[in-house]
């Protein structure tokens, strides 16, 4: 049995302000062939699963096609070009039709990709390596933050999504649709599926699996998994909300064998489950920037440290909010990892060395980013910032920080200074810099629910901040021009 295996994942924030192209890709990292399944192995990732898989096998044969999985900037780029969009779904189909004779075809996707002019890429992608490929079973993997709708039912021949955030079970469930895969090849699994919009529309930070309401609704799927001999796998993915795309919101997509029945039967049952959990999936109350860091400090003050700060909203990474509030209420012991600010590390290379003194104005160049703060401290670190992930996200997995620069302002205080967007998820996103971790009060990741992870082994306490910022919590505000109008919560009635 011979499987091709690719991957073209990105989750794109189109509120962001830059373009998403073929350079940031390459810089991230493109690969062809062998080197596809070479690169993943050991890290857990949905190709690691399928590799997993396949060893368990005599008679299965992975066949590497092209891996476009990680971007400059990551999930701080804006649409996706045509270009890059099309240099990469085209390259998967010319590479599918020189692999030779396949059986069967799994495509490790996000479903939070949004590209120009191309409604639903993820549908594209699958339709594309379609035209190579022919009538073989095509199944494909996605993140929980994937908007889709019925056009990926319809191109794909099986579907499987996370059911964890923080996302600690990408290998799992690769795994497990690599498994189906075989099974379908073989004739001892014939998909059938069912998809829903349960009209629900909800902010990251309220998609944490391990708590209410997404552990309800992870459980219920569970359940029903375990219930049915023949439900196979239940997508529950809440989507991600700063993608403006038509099919964004909530997205139920059951796997049954040869059982059309069930599946609509879990998908409608599944849908009544998350419309009943609309309010606590879209709409709580989280304090801002200045009662955020009031709070932090109370619980400073009654020892709870040290106190874990989600600045969750900053989607391009040069928020100051939190570090604002910080230091006009005194705060001592913080860091703050990271803001992005390219330029001021360059001033910082041109001008200084590592324990050099410098001032610099750093952060707030986009609308709602905050004020551009000007720091004076000793410069602690200068240079690559790329550094190993050591904790449970992408444990072995190479950082993209660019350029980076730390300072200590003084009081044990420190700010991590990096070229892109960076979502911290373990301590090495300070040890890596030099910054002696348990000294530190307080922690400022610009993370919604990944840092959860990690950081829930060593917080006292988690304060989850609304930062003015393109990821806002409450998703009222935010002027969509594609997201449909008619879902909780721009509306209080159920769609019909
Ligand atoms: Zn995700």
């Amino acid at each position: 049995m011979r499987i091709a295996v690719a991957s073209f994942s990105h989750e794109t924030c189109t509120l962001c302000p830059r373009p998403t192209t073929v350079d940031d890709f390459e810089r991230g990292g493109v690969y062809h062939g062998e080197e596809v399944l070479d690169r993943v192995r050991g890290i857990p990732t949905y190709m690691n699963g399928f590799i997993k898989a396949a060893e368990e096998e005599s008679d299965v044969e992975l066949v590497g096609v092209l891996s476009a999985a990680k971007s400059w900037g990551g999930s701080s780029g804006s649409w996706l070009t045509q270009e890059c969009f099309d240099k990469y779904s085209l390259g998967i189909e010319e590479a599918l039709k020189k692999a030779g004779k396949l059986d069967g075809l799994l495509l490790a996707l996000h479903g939070g990709m949004a590209a120009t002019g191309v409604p639903r890429p993820e549908a594209e992608i699958v339709r594309r390596a379609r035209r190579a490929v022919g009538d073989i079973p095509i199944f494909v993997t996605f993140d929980m933050h994937g908007n889709e709708d019925q056009e990926i039912v319809d191109a794909a021949d099986g579907v499987f999504s996370i059911k964890t955030f923080p996302h600690i079970d990408s290998e799992e469930t690769g795994l497990a649709a690599a498994k189906c895969l075989f099974e379908t090849v073989r004739g001892d699994f014939k998909p059938t599926m069912a998809l829903r919009k349960p009209g629900v529309i909800s902010p990251g930070v309220f998609q944490h699996t391990g708590s209410h309401p997404m552990k309800d609704i992870i459980a219920r799927a569970k359940e029903w998994e375990e219930k049915e001999p023949t439900a196979r796998w239940v997508s529950s993915m809440p989507g991600f909300p700063y993608a403006d795309v038509p099919d964004a919101g909530f997205t139920v997509i059951v796997l049954t064998n040869d059982d059309q029945e069930l599946a609509e039967r879990i998908a409608d049952d599944m849908t009544d489950l998350v419309w009943s959990l609309r309010v606590p999936l879209a709409s709580r109350k989280l304090p801002k920037p200045k009662e955020g860091v009031e709070k932090v400090l109370k619980l400073v003050a009654k020892g709870k440290t040290p106190v874990i700060i989600a600045d969750h909203s900053d989607r391009t990474g040069d928020g100051t909010h939190v570090l604002e509030q910080l230091l006009k209420q005194g705060a001592k012991n913080f860091g703050i990892s990271t803001i992005k600010d390219p330029k001021a590390v360059l001033e910082v290379m041109d001008e200084a060395e590592v324990g050099d003194t410098v001032t610099v104005k750093v952060g707030g160049y986009e609308y709602l980013s905050g004020n551009p703060l000007e720091l004076t401290g000793r410069v602690e670190f200068l240079g690559d910032g790329d550094y190993i992930k050591a904790g449970p996200m992408g444990k072995g997995s190479m950082t993209l920080l660019g350029p980076t620069a730390v300072l200590d302002l003084g009081d044990n205080n420190h700010v991590v200074i990096s070229s892109t967007l960076h979502q911290v998820t373990d301590h090495a996103g300070f040890t890596a810099f030099g910054i002696d971790f348990d000294s530190l009060e307080i922690m400022s990741l610009k993370s919604r629910v990944h840092f959860r992870a990690f950081y829930e082994t060593v917080a006292g306490s988690i304060v989850e901040i609304d930062s003015p910022g393109l990821g806002i919590a409450d998703l009222t505000t935010i002027d969509y021009k594609n997201v449909p109008k008619d879902i909780y919560p721009f509306v209080e009635e159920r769609p019909g």
